[in-house]
């Protein structure tokens, strides 16, 4: 589903990811781990063609992402991101933000979008907040209108960039509920963050990266059982 292939990139004479290879297969979810700045938030990037990158091939569902004739704007409606931020559209009720991109992107008409929206908002658990605007919604709620925001173009995978580290810790758990649900529903994710907790209930695989390469791939019971690198073990006794 998504084969990253050697993936190198440079910012000016930095070398940011250093020769990335892994592959995620249909259904499978994958957390991507490791010290801040060791180039997690690039590679995630990297998958759905918001940074380019200048060495290495990275498929998505077969199409390749680097390649000059991809239609990038129509891989990245079939690819669901979420951030940090929600970045939903301030002026824009709930279910209006839900719409746009249905809209505007897939082309389907209002009624359509709406109760897709409405829809996705309720497996969220959020259809009572439909016509409220983001600034009077919590942050978790905020979150989970972003991931049914995404849900909403029907993805054929999802890429979480540490979805609940801007969230009250009372409000984390409501974010990874709605992803630990759609990880049992098998969608295929790849997720950056440092809940290790959500890691070792949910994930199958674990990246571990440091200073831009990929230095542990494996099954998440290999990685929290017996880490290979020493690199991995620091980090693990310092976060778990
Ligand atoms: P964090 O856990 O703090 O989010 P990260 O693992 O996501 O870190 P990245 O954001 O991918 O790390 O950054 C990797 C490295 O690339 C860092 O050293 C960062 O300073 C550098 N970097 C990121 N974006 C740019 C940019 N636009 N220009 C130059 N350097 C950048
Ligand atoms: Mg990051």
């Amino acid at each position: 589903m998504i084969d990253i292939n050697n993936v190198s990139k440079w910012y000016g004479q930095f070398q940011v990811l250093t020769d990335c290879s892994t592959r995620i297969n249909k259904g499978e979810v994958v957390v991507v781990c490791g010290p801040s700045g060791s180039g997690k938030s690039t590679l995630i990037k990297c998958v759905n063609g918001l940074e380019p990158f200048q060495s290495g091939t990275i498929l998505v569902d077969g199409t390749s992402v680097g390649a000059p004739k991809t239609n990038l704007p129509k891989l990245r409606s079939r690819v669901g991101m979420v951030f940090q931020h929600f970045e939903l559209f301030p002026h824009l009720s709930i279910t209006e933000n839900l719409c746009l991109a249905q809209m505007k992107v897939l082309g389907r008409n209002h009624e359509e979008a709406h109760n897709k929206g409405l829809q996705l908002l309720d497996r969220v658990g959020l259809k009572a907040h439909a016509e409220k605007f983001p600034g009077q919604l919590s942050g978790g709620q905020q979150q989970r209108v972003a991931i049914a925001r995404a849900l909403a173009m029907d993805p054929i995978a999802m890429l979480f960039d540490e979805p609940t580290s801007a969230l009250d810790p009372e409000m984390i758990n409501e974010v990874l509920d709605v992803m630990t649900q759609l990880a049992a529903e098998g969608m295929t994710m790849m997720c950056v963050t440092h809940e290790m907790g959500f890691a070792r209930r949910v994930a199958h695989r674990v990246i571990f990266m440091d200073h831009g390469q990929i230095v542990e791939d494996a099954a998440k019971d290999e990685f929290f059982g017996s880490p290979r690198s020493e690199r991995a073990q620091q980090f693990l006794s310092k976060i778990l």
